[in-house]
């Protein structure tokens, strides 16, 4: 069966998706999808599209990228560890491993792009720095749907593709990540342009949510543990509202797993409103958060602006799942990311060896013991395998704006671009 609708967490309305990311009656709070199939059945289609079910799609797009969970060997030896099993996002042909951007922010993309092309019209706006960009991209150069990316001048050699891509409308900005975020959003003002709305946006969450679904598929059951490093927290929250689904499957289990959420020392900001049980984040928790940001070993984990406190978020999220956090120095990661190399073969995302080093604290530290069952979620990885096998185009720049350029300038190029795809 197929088909879902939209749930307000707040008022608890229900309502069909015109690529709608907040409630029409102006709540706050995190919509979710609704699906009509209550058990998964795994569809005969590409990559991550297999899930489809629990995906808001009726369609689907040509991809290899899914999650790929196997139970660990080496790391589990390592670590003493009975039951732990990896889920891998990134780019490892060995195990199966197809996402080429290199992390599971392809699982959002995909479904993404499909969403918006089939409950509207227009083009996608994102601003990003790095994975999201270029999950987005790659997504971009394979479909030929169009999509405008904004990113600061410093991250432009970030944004590549494994295949040439045409489609794309790439704009730097001299400035930092917030200043790429501000004139994204300025961007989305003009008609037919919609922003691909972070968490708000279900086929995001459910894209990442495949990370669940893949893990519990192979396991036979839920875990006992869920682990990820986090930013903007919003796999952690997909993960939560997977298990919801895979409960009532009926066939996996019925207790929710815990979350265990990692960030990266010193920008920890969720890590110390959640150990104050804390629903707002507050300034204290990212003291001198500029010094902070650019001491980090991932800094794809420096979300200043988390969707943390809204209703169905990751405070929410937390509290469902009797969940922790906890904070990770830059030397542990980098060490533990040698670690996961040398033992399991391929190299992490630097965010999933953030990862790596907050499950051996939580083991030695008695957290996790030695034989619960524990899913691994390594976020990205295969970065040095993916440099040798493929092909790489850059893409350059096609509006190069600074702050002090005015809006209506930008305006009137995006627009002339627009009209191609009109
Ligand atoms: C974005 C990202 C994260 C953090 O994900 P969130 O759930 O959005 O906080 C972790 N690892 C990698 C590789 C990422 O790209
Ligand atoms: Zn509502």
């Amino acid at each position: 069966m197929t088909g879902y609708t939209l749930t307000c967490p707040v008022c608890n309305k229900e309502f069909s998706d015109s690529y709608t990311l907040t409630c029409p009656d102006g709540c706050q709070g995190l919509i979710r999808a609704k699906y009509a199939a209550r058990q998964i059945t795994l569809h005969d289609a590409p990559g991550v599209f297999k899930y489809m079910d629990w995906l808001p799609v009726t369609g689907v797009l040509r991809t290899r990228a899914e999650p790929v969970c196997f139970k660990s060997e080496g790391l589990a030896r390592a670590l003493g560890l009975s039951d732990l099993w990896i889920v891998f996002s990134g780019y490892w042909p060995e195990v199966g491993a197809f996402a080429v951007s290199g992390s599971f922010k392809e699982f959002e993309a995909f479904p993404t792009m499909q969403r918006l092309s089939e409950r509207t019209k227009g083009i996608i706006q994102v601003s990003s720095a790095g994975n999201t960009g270029r999950a987005f991209a790659e997504v971009s150069a394979e479909t030929c749907q169009p999509v405008i990316i904004v990113v600061p001048e410093s991250a432009r050699d970030r944004i590549f593709t494994t295949s040439p891509a045409h489609d794309i409308l790439l704009i730097t900005i001299s400035g930092d990540y917030t200043d790429a975020i501000n004139l994204g959003s300025r961007i989305c003002t003009l008609p037919g342009i919609f922003p691909e709305g972070g968490a708000k946006n279900v086929a995001r969450r459910d894209g990442m949510g495949t990370v669940m679904l893949a893990g519990t598929l192979a396991m036979g059951t839920l875990p006992d543990w869920y682990l990820q490093a986090v930013g903007s927290g919003t796999g952690g929250i997909a993960a939560y509202e997977a298990s919801l689904r895979l409960i009532a499957d009926g066939r996996f289990g019925t207790r929710m797993p815990r979350l265990l959420l990692f960030q990266n020392e010193p920008f920890i900001p969720m890590v110390r409103a959640w150990q104050e049980k804390r629903r707002e984040i507050k300034d204290e928790d990212m003291p001198d958060a500029e010094q902070a940001i650019s001491q980090v070993y991932s800094d794809v984990l420096t979300n200043r602006t988390p969707p943390y406190g809204i209703v169905g978020g990751v405070f929410d999220t937390l509290i469902a799942t009797n969940g922790l956090m906890a904070g990770v120095s830059s030397a542990d990661a980098q060490e533990a990311g040698k670690l996961f190399s040398s033992s399991e073969g391929i190299d992490p995302d630097p965010a999933a060896a953030v990862c790596v080093a907050g499950l051996m604290r939580a083991v030695r530290s008695g957290v996790i013991k030695p034989d619960e069952k524990i899913l691994l979620n390594i976020t990205g990885g295969g970065y040095a395998r993916g440099r040798k096998d493929l092909p790489r185009f850059v893409k350059a720049p096609d509006i190069m704006v600074s702050k002090e350029t005015p809006f209506e300038k930008i305006s009137a190029k995006v627009q002339e671009w627009m009209r191609y795809y009109a």
